[in-house]
């Protein structure tokens, strides 16, 4: 069975301290955490998400995927319009190892156009390597990463597992990541009620990255 980090490990944030693994609001009345979303949007399963977050008064973030938004200005619309936060995610998920780049940053900058205005960008796969980070950087945006990666996308696991392995993980601060996407759909009925009763009972408040 492969390792999975489900948490980033604590020595990562010391290594890249200019992106974003945790909102530490020490003083945060309630604590907060950080649903985020990426992929999006699709019909159906963002639309799923954006009625499941107004059921809890929730607020989350989506990493929208330039292509996506294109094709589905509507969804896009109706995240804003609830409040919700949007980020670039490029235009056609390159891979940030894989790449040139200017040929990166041109799809970022594509995205850009498509997408509300936004200074969130969270890089596809999570990967980037140092000079794609400072071309990224230069350009403007906070890079958000995360603490808990839910593996939503890996079909060895189940939701339950999932949730046993996270929930206790979540802490003031937690920034936690989820994919709006059909082949997550089943995961997300599942995963994402239980985060935010999960979050209801212990007293956090479900907010947006500052945007
Ligand atoms: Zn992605």
């Amino acid at each position: 069975m492969p390792f999975r980090w489900y948490k980033s490990p604590w020595w990562i944030p010391k290594l890249l301290p200019q992106m974003f693994w945790q909102l530490p609001a020490p003083h945060a009345e309630p604590p907060q955490v950080f649903l985020t979303f990426d992929d999006g949007p699709f019909p159906q399963v963002t639309d799923y998400v954006l009625d499941t977050l107004a059921a809890y008064q929730a607020k989350g973030s989506f990493f929208c995927v330039g292509k996506q938004a294109q094709a589905q200005p509507q969804l896009i619309q109706k995240i804003q319009a609830a409040g919700h936060c949007v980020g670039n995610h490029s235009f056609s998920h390159l891979h940030g190892w894989h790449s040139n780049t200017a040929v990166f940053m041109d799809d970022v900058a594509k995205a850009a156009e498509i997408l509300p205005a936004t200074t969130w960008f969270r890089p596809p796969y999570g990967k980037l390597d140092y000079g794609k980070y400072k071309a990224v950087r230069r350009a403007g945006y906070r890079i958000a990463m995360w603490d808990i990666l839910t593996y939503d996308f890996d079909k060895q696991l189940s939701a339950e597992a999932i949730l046993r392995k996270t929930l206790p993980l979540i802490a003031n601060g937690s920034i936690i990541v989820l994919h709006d996407q059909p082949t997550c759909f089943d995961k997300m009925q599942i995963l994402l009620p239980a985060y935010l009763d999960f979050a209801q009972q212990q007293g956090f408040r479900c907010a947006a990255l500052p945007f």
